[in-house]
C-alpha cells in the first residue's frame, strides 16, 4: 500500500530509488582490562586505529571534487583536527596506562567526558558539535572492531541509484556516497541547518530531515520518492503517483538545461526591467562559482569563514590578501564585504575564552555588537578592506544593526584607520559605500531613519525572520512556525524596501528568501530589484525574473500582505508562481 510521510524539506529536488538503510551509528563495544604487560602494545594498537581513521577522512577529502564548496572540506578537516587533538588521542592512551582498561573502553570513557562537555553548553549550535565526536570516535571504534562502516560497506552495495536513510549522515559520508551514486538523503533527526542539508545542497542531492519514526515504516530496498521542496515521502508508490513525479523530474531536468543558456544575458524581466542579481559567498574560492553564472558581483561575501576551524584568527595581512582575491575574481564587479557576523550559531574555535555564557546568544554580543567590543578583531579587518579597496570597488556592509550609534561608531573606527594607513603610506581606496544589513525588526520599522545616512540596504531575511516571529532559526522545534511569508515579515520587508526607495538608495536582499525562486514574483511585485543568492540558485532566480512582467505583480503583493490565513497564502503564492518554473522547479 502507498503511503506518504512528512518531514523536513532541506534540499530540494526530487529523487526516485529504492532505499538503502544504514545501520544507526553506535558501535557495541567490549570493555574489559588487559594485564600490564600488553598495555603498550594496547596504546599501539589505538595509535593505529587512529592512524587508519585520518587517512579514511585525508583519502574522502582527496576524492572531494573542488566545486563541492568549503562547507565540505570544512566538515572534513574539523573531524581531521578532533583525531589529531590530544584529547581524543594522548587522553585515551593516558587512561590505559593508568586503569589497564582496552582501547575502546578508553575511548568510550574519554567520549563520554567530552560529550558530557558539550551537552552542558549553553549555546545550542555548540551542543550539535558532539555530533562530530560521536562521528570521529565511531569510526575510530569501527576499525578497533573490525567493523565494516558505511563508507567501506556501501562501496559493496552498489549505491548507484539508491535513497539513503540514516539516522544522520557525516559529510564525509555523504560525499563518499554522492561519488557511489546515491541520489537523495533521508534522515531521522537534523534538518534546513543540519550539516548534512548544508552539504546536500551544493551537492544538489534532494534531503528530507527530521524523520524521526519513518525508519519503523520502511524496509531495506523498497521503493520511494523523495519530495525535497515538499518535505515528503512518498512509500511503495502507484504506478500512477510515479509517473507523476517522473513528468516532474523530467520538467525539472529540462528547465535545468535551459537555463543555462541565461547565463549570457543579464537579469531582465519580462517587460524591460533590469534586476541586479549578485552572489553569496562564504570563501574566496566562492567567487568562481559566481563568475560562472555571471553574477552581477557579491552581494554578501560572509568573511566569518576566514575565522573558522582554526586555533587563531587571520591576520590582517590574509584578510587583505583574501579580499584582494575576490576582487580580482570579480574583475572589476561590486563586491560587498560584510564584516564579522560571529556570535551565536557561527562561534570560532575556542569561542571567546572567559566570556560570560549568555542565555539568549542570538540576542547577545554577536555581528557588529561584538566587533564594536573588540577593537583588537575589528581594527585589522577593516584596515584590510581599505587596502583590498584599491584593488577594486568595494562596499562594506555592518550585520545586524539595531541603531545608528552602531553606524557612527563603526565610521568614527573606519575614519582612524584609514588616516592610520594613509601615514603609513599605504594604497587604499577611497569613499567605500557604508551599507547595512536589515535583519532586526528595529531596523526595518525605523529603515527611513537608516536610509538617511547609509549608502544602501540590505534585507537579512534569515534573521529578520527569526526574530520577527521569535524563533529560533536552527531549533527544529519550532522550524515549522519559520514562514517567509508571514504579514508580519513581509511588512518589514515592504517598509525596507520603500524606505530605501525614498532615500534613493539600493535595497538588496541576502537572506535564502531571495535565493527561493518561489518568493521571487512576490518580492518583485513588492518593489525588490536587487538580490543577492547562492551561485546555484541565480540562474533560477534569473529565470523567473526573465518570465515576469512586475506591473501585474504588484496587486497579488498587496493582497499576500493582508492574507491572514497560512494556506491562502500558500494558494495565492501559487497563483502568482503560475506558468513559471518556480510553480514546479523541484
Ligand atoms: C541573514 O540573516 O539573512 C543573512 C544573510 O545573514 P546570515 O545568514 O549569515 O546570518
Ligand atoms: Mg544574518
Amino acid at each position: 500500500m502507498t503511503f506518504t510521510i512528512q518531514g523536513i524539506g532541506a534540499s530540494k529536488g526530487i529523487s526516485i530509488g529504492m532505499v538503502h538503510i544504514v545501520d544507526p551509528g553506535q558501535v557495541d563495544i567490549d570493555e574489559y582490562t588487559i594485564p600490564e604487560n600488553q598495555v603498550e602494545d594496547e596504546i599501539r594498537r589505538l595509535d593505529e586505529a587512529l592512524s587508519l581513521a585520518r587517512a579514511q577522512l585525508r583519502a574522502i577529502r582527496a576524492k572531494t571534487p573542488s566545486n563541492f564548496g568549503a562547507d565540505v572540506t570544512n566538515f572534513i578537516n574539523v573531524h581531521l583536527l578532533m583525531l589529531e587533538d590530544t584529547v581524543l588521542t594522548q587522553v585515551p592512551m593516558d587512561l590505559i596506562r593508568e586503569r589497564y582498561c582496552n582501547a575502546e573502553w578508553a575511548l568510550k570513557l574519554q567520549r563520554d567526558t567530552v560529550v558530557g562537555v558539550f551537552e552542558a553548553m549553553d549555546d545550542p549550535y555548540l551542543r550539535t558539535r558532539k555530533d562530530d565526536v560521536d562521528n570521529v570516535v565511531n569510526r575510530v571504534q569501527w576499525i578497533l572492531q573490525h567493523v565494516e562502516r558505511s563508507d567501506q560497506a556501501t562501496a559493496e552495495h552498489h549505491l548507484e541509484g539508491k535513497i539513503v536513510f540514516a539516522d544522520d549522515l557525516t559529510p564525509a559520508d555523504a560525499v563518499l556516497m554522492r561519488h557511489q551514486g546515491v541520489t537523495g538523503f533521508l534522515t531521522a533527526h537534523g534538518g534546513p541547518n543540519s550539516h548534512t542539508a548544508i552539504l546536500a545542497r551544493s551537492l544538489r542531492i534532494p534531503v528530507v530531515a527530521g524523520l524521526h519514526n519513518a525508519r519503523a515504516y520502511l524496509r531495506d530496498g523498497e521503493e520511494l520518492i523523495i519530495d525535497g521542496r515538499q518535505g515528503v515521502l512518498v512509500v511503495r508508490p502507484t504506478q500512477e503517483i510515479l509517473g507523476h513525479y517522473r513528468k516532474l523530474q523530467r520538467f525539472i531536468a529540462h528547465h535545468h538545461r535551459a537555463r543555462q543558456r541565461l547565463r549570457n544575458v543579464p537579469a531582465t524581466s519580462a517587460n524591460g526591467e533590469r534586476i541586479i542579481l549578485q552572489g553569496n559567498i562564504e570563501l574566496p574560492s566562492d567567487a568562481k562559482a559566481a563568475t560562472q553564472v555571471r553574477a552581477d558581483g557579491i552581494g554578501l561575501y560572509r568573511t566569518e569563514f576566514l575565522f573558522m576551524n582554526r586555533d587563531a584568527a587571520p591576520d590582517e595581512e590574509e584578510q587583505y590578501l583574501s579580499y584582494r582575491d575576490v576582487l580580482e575574481a570579480m574583475k572589476g564587479a561590486p563586491v560587498t564585504i560584510r564584516t564579522l557576523d560571529l556570535g551565536a550559531d557561527k562561534q570560532v574555535d575556542g569561542g571567546r575564552p572567559g566570556a560570560p555564557l549568555s542565555a539568549n546568544p542570538a540576542l547577545g554580543l554577536r555581528a557588529i555588537r561584538l566587533c564594536l567590543q573588540e577593537p583588537e578583531i575589528f581594527r585589522p579587518q577593516l584596515r584590510a578592506i581599505l587596502r583590498a579597496a584599491a584593488h577594486g570597488p568595494v562596499r562594506i556592509m555592518l550585520p545586524m544593526l539595531s541603531t545608528m550609534q552602531e553606524f557612527h561608531q563603526v565610521r568614527d573606527v573606519l575614519r582612524s584607520c584609514r588616516e592610520e594607513l594613509l601615514q603609513e603610506g599605504v594604497a587604499i581606496g577611497e569613499n567605500l559605500p557604508i551599507g547595512g544589513m536589515v535583519e532586526v525588526p528595529a531596523a526595518a520599522v525605523c529603515a527611513d531613519l537608516f536610509a538617511r545616512e547609509l549608502d544602501f540596504l540590505s534585507i537579512g531575511t534569515n534573521d529578520l525572520i527569526q526574530y520577527t516571529i521569535a524563533i529560533d532559526r536552527i531549533d527544529d522545534e519550532v522550524n515549522y512556525l519559520y514562514d517567509p511569508l508571514h504579514p508580519a515579515v513581509l511588512r518589514l520587508v515592504q517598509t525596507t524596501i520603500r524606505a530605501g526607495q525614498r532615500a534613493g538608495i539600493p535595497v538588496s536582499m541576502c537572506g535564502e528568501m531571495a535565493g527561493d525562486a518561489r518568493y521571487t514574483r512576490l518580492l518583485l511585485g513588492m518593489g525588490l530589484r536587487e538580490f543577492s543568492v547562492h551561485p546555484n540558485a541565480l540562474l533560477e532566480i534569473k529565470q523567473v525574473i526573465s518570465e515576469s512582467h512586475i506591473g501585474q505583480l504588484k496587486k497579488f503583493a498587496a493582497r499576500m500582505m493582508r492574507t491572514v490565513n497560512t494556506d491562502n497564502r500558500m494558494a495565492l503564492l501559487e497563483t502568482i508562481n503560475e506558468n513559471t518554473s518556480a510553480a514546479l522547479s523541484g
